[in-house]
């Protein structure tokens, strides 16, 4: 793990529930109307590309809007990612894994 602290945001992602361990805390604040989802994302795709602690699913209004329930799931590996919320944000098209 590096030591280098390139973002600090203020406060973390939820944590599951009581005794779970805590989140990392996501590497970006999103625009209004997005969320992300509380849970760990283990790796991408069918190659198990590396994921970076903080990355999460995005959510839309509260709800996934992807066509692959989670990330570890996605078999998106010509890798098409979608800017959303006026260009703010990147995320994965199939699963929406947050990739800005
Ligand atoms: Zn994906």
């Amino acid at each position: 793990m590096s030591t280098l602290a390139l973002h600090t945001p203020e406060k973390p992602v939820e944590a599951a529930g009581p005794g779970a361990p805590a989140l990392p805390a996501p590497l970006w604040e999103l625009p209004a109307g997005l969320s992300y989802r509380a849970e760990r994302v283990a790796y991408h795709g069918p190659h198990r590309e590396f994921v970076a602690p903080g990355r999460f699913v995005v959510l839309i209004d509260g709800e996934s809007p992807w066509a692959t329930a989670r990330p570890e799931e996605c078999l998106n590996t010509s890798n098409p990612s979608v800017w959303i919320a006026d260009y703010e944000v990147l995320v994965c098209l199939s699963c929406g894994l947050d990739d800005s």
